[in-house]
């Protein structure tokens, strides 16, 4: 789907770098039709500074146009998670917590989220997890073969961050949240 750009892992890197170097967020190609012909089409802001205060609110998403087909698509940092108010790192220490055997209520607890947030992002944790893991070992043979999915998932944000698992998984094509 090409949304993120493997890049910018907080909001600071990102507000700095969509004025320094806006062309790194540039998708190369349309996601709709494929074709190479698009143009900066300015931002759009939303909602990511989940800190007290919320100071680095609204953050800009840099848009581009396609000439062919005429449609918009945007990019977003690493920092940003396209459907999800959270960031991918607290859904990474949620899934940590999980995974090292703490129940769903202490894990909402000691990340601050709501309990029925955990169980949301469990459910589809679970649900996508073979899908995801076929994609990500396609890419990275090292993962190789695991007993099970907290296993897999153990192995893989040893070698990367939640975020730089799902910009894969997005590039590839799968849904990503
Ligand atoms: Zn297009």
């Amino acid at each position: 789907m090409l949304r993120i750009v493997h890049a910018f892992v907080s909001l600071e890197q990102h507000l700095r770098a969509i004025v320094t170097t806006p062309q790194s967020y540039h998708p190369g190609r349309c996601p709709h039709c494929g074709r190479t012909c698009l143009w900066a089409h300015g931002f759009y802001e939303r909602k990511a500074d989940r800190s007290e205060g919320g100071t680095l609110n609204s953050v800009p998403v840099p848009r581009y146009c396609c000439a062919a087909c005429r449609r918009t698509c945007s990019r977003l940092p690493l920092c940003i998670c396209p459907l999800r108010w959270y960031g991918w790192a607290l859904q990474q220490l949620v899934f940590a917590l999980i995974f090292v055997g703490m129940s769903l209520r202490c894990t909402a607890a000691v990340a601050g989220v709501d309990r029925r947030t955990v169980r949301r992002w469990w459910g589809w944790l679970l649900r996508r997890s073979d899908d995801f893991a076929f994609a990500l070992r396609s890419r990275f043979p090292e993962l190789g073969r695991t007993a099970d999915t907290a296993a897999f998932w153990c192995a893989c944000l040893a070698l990367m961050p939640l975020c730089q698992a799902m910009a894969w998984l997005d590039l590839d094509g799968l849904d990503v949240p």
